[in-house]
């Protein structure tokens, strides 16, 4: 990809539970070596499947408050009783190598990154309708009734932030949806707000011209 600033961006996607966010991932991680994920730490515990370091880092509540205390993190939230956030310096030391950085977080952690990195990027995936999204929960097999219930109210409630965000994509299918992802962080490269230097560069140049 062509980038006139190497630094790479900063890319938030949120999602309801259910929407594919994570398939999506994995797709846009397969399909382009531009991205590095993010792995966040949580105070919850692993899921049958889950790995330490690669779905997350798992910490108890006191070591995640202490990460918290040392400034070791970019943003935080809590979600269903439990921490959730992004370590600092993997996410700075892959901008600088030119990776563009994609935090899969929730939509308090992503407000927090605005406001600290207003250039950052805010894209929400969407499921095609609500009745897909629960079939979706559904054929996951892992949830009773009750909770998949719980996850249809709270996506609902989670809608009323959609505006907040720059992008939605719509994961109907998927190879499709990685593309336009893609499409949309690749654009960014080429807002004037990420090309600072560049631009910096050119007015200096027009100013300081002789003749
Ligand atoms: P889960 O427990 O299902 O893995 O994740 C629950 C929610 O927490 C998801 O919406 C996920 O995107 C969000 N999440 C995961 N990591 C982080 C993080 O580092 N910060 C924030 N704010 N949310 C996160």
């Amino acid at each position: 990809m062509q980038k006139i600033n190497n630094r790479g961006i900063l890319t938030v996607v949120s999602g309801f539970a259910g929407s594919g966010k994570g398939t999506l991932m994995k797709k846009l991680l397969e399909d382009y070596d531009c991205y590095a994920l993010s792995v966040s730490a949580t105070s919850r515990s692993p899921r049958p499947g889950e790995e330490e370091g690669v779905s997350y880092f798992y910490k108890t509540r006191d070591e995640f408050e202490k990460m918290i205390e040392n400034d070791e993190l970019l943003e935080h939230a809590e979600y269903v009783g439990n921490y959730y956030g992004t370590p600092k310096e993997y996410v700075f030391s892959k901008l600088d190598e030119g990776f563009d950085v994609i935090l899969e977080i929730e939509i308090q952690g992503a407000m927090q990154i605005r406001e600290k990195y207003p250039d950052t990027l805010l894209v929400f995936v969407l499921p095609p309708s609500a009745s897909e999204l629960k079939n979706r929960l559904v054929g996951r097999g892992t949830e009773t009734p009750e909770v998949i219930e719980k996850r249809m109210t709270r996506a609902a409630a989670e809608s009323e932030g959609i505006e907040k965000y720059d992008y939605i994509v719509i994961n109907d299918d998927i190879d499709e949806c990685a593309k336009q992802l893609h499409e949309i962080i690749k654009a960014a490269h080429f807002t004037p707000s990420h090309q600072a230097d560049f631009i910096a560069d050119i007015r200096k140049e027009l100013k300081e011209r002789k003749n």
